[in-house]
């Protein structure tokens, strides 16, 4: 029996989840990437330059405001419709990680901050005259194990005075505001490592004039990211987002739509993987035929397509619970993991399917391998997820 009788379009089989609700908005975001076509990202990686066109253009649309309420400015959307906007990115040969980083970051200024810092912040944010790119949680000596980080914040007056290194900080150099996790309380005086955690947003421009170096890192994509090293810099006390302490549980929550977010950007990657492989498959001519005629190519292709989309349902069952206030720790770390994984194997199907065609830079293959691969290691590293799975879902003992 033929395994289906659908009309052979990638573009019809990709989309396999979502229902007319997001077409026009996928097809705002399509028509905005079109402005931003293989070349833009290309020349950025080799020069290892910021997307700033994209950034302006993306804050001048609103959508890089989606998540941000209308009362401050924003577009006020869930975070289905933002995951969809990444998708799009992703899908359309880009890279989201400087809207992403926005979109995750205000999450916790949405929810845990004061009216006061919302006025304060949110519209300037939504009009871009302010940027929240960065978000400073990992540090040399602690890595995954986020609560032994050992930047702190004492309390000095009306202000905090921070010391400490953070690495891996990603837009520092492109972001005026940065929200910051560091202890407050010394570990030894609070019950759990969790606790005593407490999350500010800075004034980079501030800090940087006040005794914060930044470091840029070379990395392997085109990612500005930087070590940075906080000597004795005050930050108004006025800074501190929710109460003190309470930093780690704020972060957290900020965390699932993180990976929401971070798992459809994936989808659109494994998207764009599994429909440059196709084409390239039917027009490749190898012994005078398709190489896509071969099953040894077709099927690590066709792998790919089931598994991103299998991955796509847990990322919209995830951002569906999210935008209920339901719980979703586990369906948002679950889907973070299968699309990270998904995109990944999509990414190897199309290197292959490309051969050594796919290690030319002009074929924007290598590109978005190497921007892919991230995502078994950052913001949470696959081991982590399945930690995480296996304690917290299935009750097995902690491991570390
Ligand atoms: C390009 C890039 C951008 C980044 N941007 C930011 C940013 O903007 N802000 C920020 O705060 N951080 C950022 N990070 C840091 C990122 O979140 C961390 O790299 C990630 O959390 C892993 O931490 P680590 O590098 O210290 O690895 P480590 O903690 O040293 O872990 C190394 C490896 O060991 C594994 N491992 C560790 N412990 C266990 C365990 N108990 N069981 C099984 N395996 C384990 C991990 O899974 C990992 O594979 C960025 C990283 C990169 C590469």
């Amino acid at each position: 029996m033929p395994s289906g009788q659908d009309a052979p379009s990638v573009e019809k089989a990709a989309i396999v989840t979502d229902n007319d609700r997001y077409t026009p908005l996928r097809a705002r975001v399509r028509e905005f990437c079109k402005d931003f076509p293989d070349d833009y990202w290309r020349e950025l990686d080799r020069t290892r330059s910021y997307p700033e066109a994209f950034t302006r253009a993306m804050t001048e649309t609103g959508l890089l405001g989606a998540l941000i309420p209308q009362e401050y400015g924003g577009l006020g959307m869930s975070l289905t419709e933002a995951s969809v906007i990444l998708e799009e990115v992703n899908y359309s040969g880009g890279n989201a990680g400087p809207a992403h980083a926005q979109m995750y970051v205000m999450g916790t200024l949405l929810r845990h901050g004061s009216e006061e810092q919302k006025r304060e912040y949110l519209p300037k944010i939504a009009s871009g005259a302010l940027r929240l790119q960065a978000f400073g949680v990992t540090e040399p000596d602690a890595g995954s194990d986020t609560t032994s980080l050992t930047t702190t914040a004492v309390r000095d007056g009306d202000h905090y005075i921070i010391n400490g290194r953070k690495i891996y900080i990603s837009r520092v150099q492109h972001s005026d505001l940065m929200l910051l996790l560091a202890r407050t309380t010394p570990q030894e005086q609070v019950q759990q490592k969790s606790h005593g955690l407490s999350v500010f947003l800075i004034d980079l421009r501030d800090a940087r004039a006040n005794g914060l170096t930044v470091e840029p890192i070379p990395i392997m994509l085109n990612n500005e990211t930087n070590k940075l090293h906080f000597d004795n810099v005050p930050i108004p006390a006025r800074s501190l987002i929710g109460e003190e302490g309470r930093g780690f549980r704020y972060i957290l929550d900020g965390m699932n739509a993180e990976r929401i977010l971070i798992a459809a950007e994936c989808i659109g990657d494994g998207r764009w993987f599994v429909e440059r492989a196709t084409r390239r498959a039917k027009e490749r001519e190898v012994f005078g035929r398709p190489i896509g005629q071969n099953q040894g190519i077709q099927f690590p292709i066709a792998r790919a397509h089931v598994n991103v989309a299998a991955a796509d349902l847990m990322r919209f069952r995830a951002a569906e619970q999210f935008d209920r206030d339901a719980p979703c720790g586990a369906e948002a770390n679950m889907a973070k993991l299968l699309a990270a994984d998904a995109s990944w194997e999509a990414a190897n199907a199309a290197l292959q399917t490309y051969g050594g065609y796919g290690f030319a830079a002009e074929y924007d293959i290598e590109r978005k391998f190497r921007e892919t691969r991230l995502y078994q290691v950052a913001p949470l590293s696959t081991n982590l997820i399945l930690s995480y799975v296996a304690e917290h879902v299935l009750g097995l003992p902690r491991s570390y």
